[in-house]
């Protein structure tokens, strides 16, 4: 088509023959005067020497290029709004699969932070937040395990003391009072006000030490020790209570065996396990101490006749606080921490121990210590 300027309704407007001016093409969407309707057109400049001698100018009526889709056009709109209403759900979806966890740990962690373990996060997928709130679930197990823990050793802790305590209070009292006029009875109640106070400082010194065993502020003097000779030393010292229980003691002690570690403290766990083995053993019983080489290990092995563990509390014996008919044991002059601080001071030898027991029997601890090599 030339390009015809005089005409009243003119093909293009005035910016767009600017642009054809410098030898651009031109495209346009728009109700077009000339034609009376919507149309899609491109004009193509013509130059002759940077003059514009004319362009070329093809249109299409947008009917035309609207009308194959009009059949579909509800189609089209709906799919349209289903993948939209598909983008959103995805996008939901992975929002909540990613964010409701996280934001429910942040919850359950402000929760921990004021002494509430019980929550966990629920979440079954299989991605990293999926092991993240496992992660997250057994550290709230495993705090709210200690605490419970704790709270139990305070509430075990407090009984304890509280019991000689309100003893030596309410003797302390009648005496002061006047109530018990009797010598005898006097003598008795200032005897067992005597033997609460001993009962106290030993519980003092035994939660200290394990205090110090649980935390690593424990002071350990490591030397070689000749243990056969520090198994005799402290049956010596027991020989009185075995008098009197009439308890029958032997010692099968390897004399050759050397190992490392802090005498006092091995002091303290044969001291331990001898009371326990002499305590909790009636009259005309018997005692046996082993000591032997196994391999490059060092074996002991304390039995006795006695009464023997419960299979049920067994598990659970070297508990702290933990005693058979706590009552019973209580009059015996138990706490139950003795087993506790043994356990760890074993521990702290790179040892290990081992209690096996029939109720009615007896009992047998097995304690395994590395054995010192010698040339
Ligand atoms: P503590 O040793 O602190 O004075 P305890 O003897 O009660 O008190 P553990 O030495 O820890 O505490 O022993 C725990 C419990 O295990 C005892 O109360 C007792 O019931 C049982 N027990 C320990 N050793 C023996 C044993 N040789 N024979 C029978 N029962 C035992
Ligand atoms: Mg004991």
């Amino acid at each position: 088509m030339p390009y015809d300027d005089s005409s009243g309704e003119s093909l293009i407007t005035f910016e767009e023959r600017q642009t054809l001016l410098e030898g651009e093409s031109v495209s346009m969407v728009r109700k077009h005067a000339m034609f009376d309707q919507d149309i899609l057109a491109v004009a193509i400049p013509l130059l002759d020497e940077e003059i514009l001698a004319g362009a070329i100018f093809l249109y299409k009526p947008l009917d035309d290029v609207y009308s194959p889709f009009e059949p579909i056009r509800y189609m089209l709109a709906g799919m349209m709004v289903f993948f939209v209403g598909l983008i959103i759900w995805g996008g939901r979806k992975i929002a909540h699969q990613l964010v409701l966890p996280l934001r429910r740990m942040e919850m359950v962690s402000e929760k921990m932070a004021d002494g509430d373990f019980s929550r966990r996060i629920h979440s079954s997928s299989s991605d990293e937040i999926g092991s993240l709130a496992r992660s997250f679930n057994c550290l709230a197990e495993s705090l709210e395990e200690a605490e419970a823990d704790r709270r139990e050793f305070l509430q075990n802790v407090s009984h304890e003391l509280r019991t000689p305590l309100s003893y030596m209070r309410g003797y302390t009292e009648a005496m002061m009072e006047g109530v018990i006029q009797d010598e005898e009875e006097k003598q008795k109640y200032l005897s067992i006000t005597h033997e609460e106070t001993a009962r106290l400082s030993r519980l003092v010194n035994d939660l200290l030490d394990l205090a110090q065993l649980e935390g690593d502020s424990y002071p350990m003097n490591v030397e070689p020790i000749a243990f056969a000779q520090l198994l005799h030393e402290v049956a010596e010292r027991f020989r009185l209570r075995l008098e009197q229980k009439r308890i029958h003691l032997t010692l099968m002690l390897d004399e050759e065996v050397i190992i490392e570690g802090d005498a006092d403290r091995l002091e303290q766990v044969v001291s331990n396990l001898l009371d326990n083995a002499i305590r909790y053993t009636g009259e005309d019983d018997e005692i046996s101490i082993r000591l032997e080489k196994r391999g490059d290990k060092a074996l002991v092995t304390i039995n006795d006749t006695g009464r023997g563990i419960p299979e049920e509390d067994l598990k659970n014996i070297m508990g702290r606080f933990y005693r058979v008919q706590k009552s019973r044991t209580r009059n015996e002059g138990g706490t139950g921490l003795g087993l506790a601080i043994v356990k760890r001071i074993v521990q702290k030898h790179d040892a290990t121990i081992d209690i096996q027991s029939e109720w009615g029997k007896g009992t047998a601890v097995f304690i395994e210590f590395p054995r010192m090599q010698i040339e």
